[in-house]
């Protein structure tokens, strides 16, 4: 799920999976979709 932070004075939704920040909710939302924290990203 997708967790608020609040950083310089702006809100950040955070990732829970992996930990990546968004400044915008819906992007936090689109990339917890497709976010597996099973799979490490560095595979190509
Ligand atoms: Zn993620």
């Amino acid at each position: 799920m997708v967790s608020t932070t609040t950083r310089d004075e702006m809100t950040w939704y955070e990732c829970d999976q992996c930990g990546l920040l968004f400044d915008d909710e819906t992007d936090a939302k689109q990339h917890e979709e497709t976010c597996t924290d099973e799979e490490p990203s560095y595979i190509q």
